[in-house]
């Protein structure tokens, strides 16, 4: 996936001071042992020759070979004796050494010109960060959701909310722990309080765990997004990371204020990530009739053409966890959390 210029800006900054720092402390490292040791400024100067020295050798084209082999010689001679010197100061042997976070690309964040794994790892640790500031994720896993806030009766015909919502928390499961790049679109369909925040949080979580780019966001936020960035002078990135991430999560489509523009980005959005084959978890506590009304019927038939819609079904989890929080004050114990 493309991170947006932000995160991008963000990583590079956190490489960049641990490099700094890395480097800052070596120096003062060999401030220290050149100031207690006058055979140690000794060695730093000739060694800091070495550069002038085999220019010189080179230039004069006499005996090139012997005598750059026998300059290195003596440079690794002089690396051991201040080795030595450090080890009598008491100091550990890498202690004239930069100590980088990533030995192998130096926390520059590139090797060869090819992104090191230090920066794809702080990369993915910002976006979960960001996400998790606007949801807790920490709250929102499959172990944490509980079927026991779904009716066990069956209604005329109908399989029971529980045995629907055991079979759709199980697809999720399923879902997280099988995601790949193409994996299906999904859309959560059913009314407030019954879950589909909870498990599309808990499938980000465990996606993004597994090293995928999730972008998350109610839709009135990606609306306001979209509509700063249209205004904005410079590019921020949103267009363009909500067409490429690896997972994009649109929650509570329906809810935000939407005009001709919001409505065109949303619908070019669906229709990119479908034509690309990315996928994108879509919930709503509008019915496919309701979502036709708003966002116009080629949008919802391209969503139930190719997604794949589950329904939730059940009572308002949130008005039980209320009622289970005022119980519980009044006796005095803590209620279980589901949201
Ligand atoms: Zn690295």
């Amino acid at each position: 996936m493309r991170y947006d210029q932000e995160t991008y800006r963000k990583a590079m900054q956190t490489l960049d001071r641990r490099r700094r720092e890395a480097e800052q402390t070596a120096a003062a490292h060999k401030r220290e042992v050149v100031a207690a040791s006058p055979r140690a400024a000794a060695i730093f100067n000739e060694l800091a020759q070495t550069g002038p020295l085999s220019t010189r050798i080179f230039l004069s084209g006499k005996d090139v070979h012997a005598r750059m082999e026998k300059l290195r010689q003596h440079n690794l001679a002089l690396q051991a004796e201040l080795r030595t010197l450090v080890a009598q100061m008491g100091k550990p042997a890498s202690y004239l050494d930069a100590a980088y976070t990533c030995p192998f690309c130096r926390d520059t964040g590139y090797i060869d010109g090819k992104m090191c794994d230090c920066l794809k790892t702080e990369l993915r640790r910002i976006l979960y960060e960001d996400l998790n500031s606007r949801a807790p994720l920490s709250l929102s896993t499959f172990d944490t959701f509980s079927l026991d806030y779904y009716p066990e009766q069956a209604e005329e015909g109908r399989p029971s909310p529980r045995a629907l919502m055991e079979r759709t928390l199980l697809y999720c499961r399923q879902y997280a722990a099988n995601f790949s790049a193409h994996a299906p679109s999904m859309l959560f369909q059913g009314g407030t309080g019954l879950g589909k925040t909870h498990l599309s949080l808990a499938i980000a979580n465990e996606v993004l765990g597994r090293g995928y780019g999730v972008v998350y966001g109610t839709a009135q936020n990606l609306a306001t997004m979209l509509e700063n960035e249209r205004f904005a002078d410079e590019e921020s990135g949103t267009q363009e990371n909500l067409l490429s991430c690896d997972l994009l999560i649109l929650d509570d489509l329906g809810t935000e204020f939407s005009n001709q523009f919001v409505l065109s980005a949303f619908y070019n959005m669906i229709n990119t990530r479908l034509l690309t084959q990315k996928p994108t978890i879509i919930s709503t506590n509008l019915t496919l009739r309701e979502l036709e009304d708003k966002y116009g019927v080629r949008i919802v038939s391209r969503i139930i053409g190719a997604y794949e819609v589950r329904v939730f079904a059940g009572n308002d989890v949130r008005q039980i966890l209320r009622r289970e929080k005022m119980n519980a004050a009044r006796r005095g114990d803590s209620p279980r959390s589901q949201g």
